[in-house]
């Protein structure tokens, strides 16, 4: 099916790398994943010939994500030379955040735009059972990086999971005095990950209620807001006189497939149409080849496939998130 009409696809998350330093257990599979090796693997300059070609279908907004895309080397380059197509007008950055402290000022300079941080907890133990190993003082730092150096909007990424529901009030108290907006994501059903039993799903009006009830007892009503610098499908809300924001990604319960503006290219070159679907058209080759005809045929053809319609979401994929690019 081709996009409704008037729905246009101007949105590419471009995904530099499946190697990571954590093994999220929402992303990862305890024994982590087998990572593609570096000839398997997109080059920059591949990418940028991508890129370059994509705005001629009307991509100008680009979010580079992975895997821990901070964690492949020279991506401040790659920032640069994206940022420098004149069509692109926003590039942004999903990563853990470990490794921006000692990135952000390069990354700003090179004309970052945005940066979306994963924290997934604000319990050091909870976080370290999360990420499976890591240390929540260094996600911090990267949120803490991200507001030093002026990126805006800063937006921290929750996956929602049910032991949640006790870490509410922290993740509001954050949204107070800073301009920090929280997301929290509905957990997806992505490769070998996922809840598996009702009792693991934890759904945005679930966690709305919560929100709800905080704001009864302190904070007072939650109120719709306009989306903090940006689009996408997080509906957001405020507390009265609190500085940042409290949003909600509803991709289970909630589909926004209807609205979809999105193309994905993995780290080896597979254009995919959707992250519930399975059906990757290989633009490797053509982007090798630096033949634009045989990229613009490939991007036509994964659009080509694009449901737009929640209804037939096909079932679960072979790629995991941190393969796919969240
Ligand atoms: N490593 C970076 C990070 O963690 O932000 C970027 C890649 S990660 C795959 C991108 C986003 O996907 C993160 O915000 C993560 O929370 C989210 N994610 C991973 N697996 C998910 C799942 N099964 N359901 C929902 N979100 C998921
Ligand atoms: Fe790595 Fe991000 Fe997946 Fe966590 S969510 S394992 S940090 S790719």
């Amino acid at each position: 099916m081709n996009p409704p009409a008037g729905q246009k696809i101007d949105y590419l998350r471009l995904s530099v790398t499946d190697r990571c330093n954590f093994r999220c257990v929402y992303c990862m599979p305890p024994e982590g994943v087998e990572f593609k090796s570096h000839e398997q693997i997109l080059a920059y300059e591949d990418m940028v010939f991508f890129v370059k070609t994509a705005v001629e279908l009307g991509i100008t907004k680009v979010r580079i994500t992975g895997g821990e895309p901070l964690a492949r080397k020279g991506l401040t380059d790659l920032v640069r030379q994206i940022r420098a197509i004149p069509e692109i007008r926003d590039v942004s950055l999903t990563t853990n955040g470990v490794m921006l402290p000692r990135n952000a000022a390069a990354l700003k300079e090179a004309g970052l735009n945005r940066v979306n941080i994963s924290v997934d907890s604000l319990d050091p133990d909870r976080y370290r059972m999360l990420t499976r190993g890591g240390s929540l003082k260094f996600g911090l730092a990267g949120v803490e990086a991200a507001l030093e150096h002026g990126f805006h909007p800063v937006k921290i990424n929750v996956v929602m999971m049910p032991e949640l529901i006790n870490e509410l009030p922290a993740f509001v108290q954050i949204t107070k005095d800073r301009p920090i907006h929280v997301r929290f994501i509905e957990w997806m059903p992505v490769g070998s990950c996922g809840p598996r039993t009702v009792g693991e799903s934890l759904s945005k009006d679930r966690l709305m209620a919560e929100l709800e009830k905080i704001g009864l007892e302190g904070p007072g009503e939650l109120k719709p807001v306009a989306s903090p610098g940006g689009w996408g499908p997080a509906r957001y809300y405020r507390y009265p006189g609190y500085e940042g924001t409290i949003g909600f990604i509803g991709s289970m319960s909630d589909h926004f497939c209807n609205e979809c503006n999105r193309l994905r290219l993995t780290a080896d070159g597979k254009l995919k149409n959707c992250l519930f679907s399975s059906h990757e058209v290989d633009a490797r080759p053509a982007m090798q080849a630096r033949d634009r005809e045989a990229v613009l045929a490939a991007v036509s053809e994964s659009l080509g496939c694009k449901t737009f319609d929640k209804n037939v979401l096909p079932g679960r994929t072979a790629r995991n998130m941190s393969q796919v690019g969240g």
